[in-house]
C-alpha cells in the first residue's frame, strides 16, 4: 500500500528542520496527522479591527495600520533595548513599542501595513500600544497572529506560539490527503461538515459559527470511533469464555460467619451480583464502586474464595506495595482456615503464605497453577507473569491504573480464555462511568458503609489558623489518636514553593510536635523500610506519619482518625476525599484539616464541596465540572486518554454517535463495505472499563 502523505514524519514539511521535528515530538507530535490533530486550547479574539481613532484605553485592540517609522534605542541605562514605532490609518496616528525585540526593525519597514494587537496604554508622553503582536498584512492571505480568533496551541519551551502556528499553517497544505471516513449519509444526517474542512476551521475558524462546526464534526468523530470499537469489542467479549465458577454456599456461608463482623446489605448483594457472574460462561465485566471504608475487599476475597474452591486461579492488583502487603497480610489471615496458599509478587518482594520465597519459583508455582490467589502491583503486568487457569481478575483502586495496563492484567488468562474481570474503586474514572452509561460495562454500587462510621469533619484551615489546629491535634493525640500529615512532595522545591515531606517532618518533630514520635514515608524508600513504617503506625507506636500521596489508597489504620493536608489547593477533589477516607475507619470521630496557603477563590469553592459532600461518585463527577473547558484537554485529567477534543458532558453527541454506530453495525457488521472506518479502528482493541 502506498504510504499515506500525511502519515509521513513532519520532517518531509520541507521548512520543518530535525530540529524542530524533535521539539514537536516533545508535545507527542511525530506524522503530519499528529499535527493537524494538535489543537488550540482556547482562542484569543482578535478578530475585530479598531479604527485608531476610536480605540479605548485599557482595551485589548487589534488594528490596521501603516508604519511610517520605526527605530530602536537604548534605556538610558542601557539595559534594554526599545523598539519604538509611529503607525496611522486613516483615522490617526498611534505611537508603538516593544522591549527587546531589536530583530523588528529588520522585520517591519515603513510603508508596510501591519496588523497590531495588543492593549493600548498611557505611554510616558501619550496613549500607546506596548508589546503588540504584529502581523504583515499580505494582500489575498488571511492573517495567522492577529485580526481574527487567533488559536493558543499546547507548547513546551522552545516552541513558540507563532511557531506553532506557521507549522499548523504548512500542515495544511495536507488536508487534501486527509480521507473522510464517515459515510455521506451520517453526515448528512447529522450535519456535520467534511472532516478537511473542520481540521483547517479547528486551527483557524472563519467565524464562531464555523468553529462550532469544526468542534461538532472532531467530537462526532472521537465518539463515533470509541463507540464503534467499544461495541466491537462488546461482541467480541459476549462470544469469548471464561471459566465457569459455580456458587460454593456452605464454603461462603462459613466464611461469612468467621468473619468478625456482619456483612452490610449493600456488601452481600454486590456479592451476590459477582457470584452470579462468575458462573457464567461469558466473561463477567464489572465495576464495583464504593465509598472509602465501604468494605469492597471482603467482596473481592469472597469471589475469590469461590474460585479458589473450584481449584482456579485469581488475581489482584493493587496500585502500591504497601497496599499490596496488607492485602496479603488481610487475606491470609482470612483464608487461613480454608487452607488456601496466597502469593504476593511486587517488584522488590516475593512472599507465599509460608514465607519469603525466590521469584522464579513463585512464578512456576503460578504458572503451574498451584498458587490460586496472587496479589501484587504493577509487577504482575510487567513481569514474566502467566496463569495456568485464571479465572478472575481484579483491579483495586482502579482509578490508580491506566487503561492500557487494567487491559494488560485482564489479557492475562491466555489467547482464549478470559478471566471474569472486576475493578473496584471509590472514585470511578470518567471513561468508566461513560462506559456504564449504555451497559458496556456493568455497575455495582456498595451505598452503604459499615455501621457505626461517623462522617469526617473537614476543615479549611488559613494559615492563620494553623496554630489553633495543632492544638487540636496535640489533645487528640494524647488521648490515643495518630496523625496523617500529606505533603504533596517529597524533598523542598524553589519553584513550586509546596510543602515537601523532608521539610515537614523537620518542623513537626523540632518546633511543633517535640514531644511526639514522627515518622516519615515516601515513595523513595525501600519496600522493607516502608512496612516497617506502616507497621510501626499500625501499632500504634508512631504518633504522627507524615507522607506523601502514597497513603492515599488502602491503608487501614483504626486509630488514626487525624489527617492534615498540607497544599490541599493542589489536589484533585477524587483525591482529597481518598486521603480522608484513611481516617474514617474507627469509631471514634475523625478530622480532615485542609491547610491553604493562597487558594483562588475558585479553588476554595473546590475545597467546600468536599466540606459539603461525603460521596466519593459524586465527588468524582463533581472534580470534572469544576475543570474549565480549556483544562478539560489535558489528555490524562479527563480520564479519557483517547479523546482530545470529546468529553463526558457531551451528552447530545455521545447519544446521536451511538445510534449512528448501532446502525452501522447492523447494516455492516464487519465494516466490509466501509474499509476507512475499519482501517480507522482496526488498530488496537479497545478495553471495556
Ligand atoms: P474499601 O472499600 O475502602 O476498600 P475495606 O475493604 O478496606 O474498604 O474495608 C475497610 C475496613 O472496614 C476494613 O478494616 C474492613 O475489615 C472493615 N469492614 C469491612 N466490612 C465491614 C462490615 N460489614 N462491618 C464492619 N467493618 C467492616
Ligand atoms: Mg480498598
Amino acid at each position: 500500500m502506498e504510504p499515506r502523505l500525511i502519515n509521513l514524519p513532519v520532517e518531509k514539511i520541507s521548512k520543518i528542520g530535525k530540529v524542530w521535528a524533535s521539539r514537536l515530538k516533545r508535545l507527542g507530535i511525530k506524522t503530519i496527522e499528529d499535527l493537524l490533530y494538535h489543537l488550540p486550547f482556547r482562542y484569543d479574539d482578535l478578530s475585530k479591527i479598531s479604527k485608531i481613532s476610536q480605540a479605548k484605553i485599557g482595551e485589548m485592540i487589534t488594528i490596521r495600520a501603516r508604519i511610517e517609522f520605526i527605530e530602536n534605542k537604548r534605556t538610558p541605562r542601557k539595559r534594554m533595548i526599545i523598539t519604538s514605532a509611529l503607525v496611522s490609518d486613516e483615522t490617526g496616528q498611534l505611537p508603538v513599542v516593544w522591549f527587546n525585540q531589536p530583530f523588528l526593525t529588520q522585520v517591519l519597514k515603513p510603508g508596510d501595513i501591519v496588523y497590531l494587537s495588543g492593549r493600548l496604554e498611557y505611554g510616558p508622553d501619550n496613549l500607546q500600544l506596548t508589546n503588540p503582536t504584529y502581523e504583515k498584512f499580505k494582500e489575498k492571505i488571511s492573517p495567522l497572529h492577529t485580526a481574527r480568533l487567533v488559536p493558543i496551541y499546547p507548547l513546551t519551551t522552545s516552541l513558540t506560539q507563532k511557531q506553532m502556528r506557521f507549522f499548523i499553517k504548512l500542515a495544511l497544505n495536507y488536508l487534501p490527503y486527509v480521507k473522510d471516513f464517515l459515510p455521506y449519509k451520517i453526515k448528512k444526517e447529522r450535519k456535520l461538515i467534511n472532516l478537511p474542512l473542520a481540521l483547517k476551521q479547528i486551527h483557524f475558524p472563519d467565524s464562531y459559527d464555523k468553529l462550532k462546526q469544526a468542534r461538532y464534526r472532531l467530537k462526532f468523530d472521537e465518539l463515533f470511533l470509541f463507540q464503534l470499537k467499544t461495541l466491537k469489542a462488546k461482541v467480541i467479549l459476549k462470544k469469548s469464555l471464561a471459566y465457569k465458577v459455580p456458587f460454593n454456599e456452605k464454603l461462603t456461608k462459613k466464611f461469612v460467619q468467621n468473619l468478625p463482623f456482619n456483612l452490610t446489605q449493600a456488601q452481600r448483594k454486590a456479592a451476590f451480583k459477582i457470584l452470579k457472574d462468575l458462573e457464567k460462561r461469558t466473561p463477567m465485566n464489572r465495576l464495583l464502586v464504593g465509598d472509602v471504608g465501604s468494605g469492597k475487599t471482603i467482596v473481592a476475597a469472597i469471589a475469590m474464595l469461590n474460585v479458589s474452591a473450584s481449584n482456579f486461579q485469581s488475581v489482584l492488583m493493587a496500585p502500591t506495595e504497601i497496599l499490596a502487603f496488607q492485602h496479603f497480610k488481610n487475606l491470609s489471615s482470612l483464608f487461613k482456615k480454608f487452607n488456601i496458599e496466597i502469593g504476593l509478587l511486587t517488584r522488590s518482594r516475593c512472599i507465599i503464605s509460608k514465607g519469603e520465597c525466590l521469584r522464579r519459583s513463585l512464578l512456576n508455582k503460578i504458572q503451574e497453577g498451584k498458587i490460586l490467589i496472587t496479589i501484587g502491583t504493577h509487577a504482575l503486568i510487567q513481569q514474566k507473569v502467566s496463569f495456568k487457569k485464571l479465572a478472575l481478575a481484579i483491579v483495586d483502586e482502579q482509578h490508580r491504573f491506566g487503561v492500557e495496563q487494567r487491559k494488560i492484567l485482564k489479557e492475562k488468562g491466555g489467547e482464549k480464555i478470559y478471566p471474569h474481570f472486576l475493578s473496584m474503586t471509590a472514585t470511578p474514572i470518567p471513561r468508566s462511568l461513560a462506559l456504564t452509561l449504555y451497559g458496556d460495562l456493568d455497575l455495582t454500587i456498595i451505598d452503604e458503609l459499615p455501621p457505626g462510621r461517623k462522617k469526617v469533619i473537614t476543615q479549611i484551615i488559613p494559615p492563620f489558623k494553623r496554630k489553633e489546629t495543632y492544638n487540636f491535634i496535640r489533645d487528640q493525640i494524647k488521648k490515643g489518636r495518630q496523625a496523617f500529615v500529606v505533603c504533596p512532595l517529597i524533598d523542598p522545591s524553589d519553584k513550586l514553593g509546596v510543602t515537601s515531606v523532608n521539610q515537614e517532618y523537620e518542623k513537626l518533630s523540632q518546633n511543633i510536635f517535640p514531644e511526639f514520635k514522627i515518622a516519615f514515608l515516601h515513595g523513595r524508600l525501600s519496600s522493607k523500610e516502608k512496612e516497617k513504617i506502616m507497621t510501626e503506625f499500625s501499632q500504634g507506636k508512631t504518633d504522627i506519619l507524615v507522607a506523601t500521596p502514597v497513603v492515599e489508597v488502602g491503608i487501614d489504620v483504626p486509630q488514626a482518625t487525624l489527617m492534615i493536608i498540607e497544599g490541599a489547593e493542589r489536589f484533585g477533589l477524587a483525591q482529597l476525599h481518598q486521603f480522608r477516607g484513611r481516617v474514617r475507619r474507627s469509631k471514634y470521630q475523625a478530622y480532615c484539616f485542609l491547610f491553604t496557603e493562597n487558594p483562588t477563590s475558585q479553588s476554595l469553592k473546590r475545597l467546600r464541596a468536599l466540606i459539603e459532600s461525603d460521596d466519593g461518585f459524586a465527588l468524582a463527577e463533581k472534580d470534572l465540572s469544576f475543570r474549565g473547558p480549556g483544562e478539560l484537554y489535558g489528555r490524562m485529567q479527563h480520564g479519557f486518554p483517547e479523546f482530545k477534543i470529546a468529553t463526558l458532558f457531551d451528552h447530545k453527541i455521545i447519544k446521536e454517535a451511538r445510534e449512528s454506530v448501532v446502525e452501522l453495525l447492523n447494516k455492516d457488521p464487519d465494516l466490509k463495505f466501509h474499509p476507512l472506518i475499519l482501517a480507522k479502528i482496526s488498530k488496537e482493541q479497545v478495553h471495556l472499563e
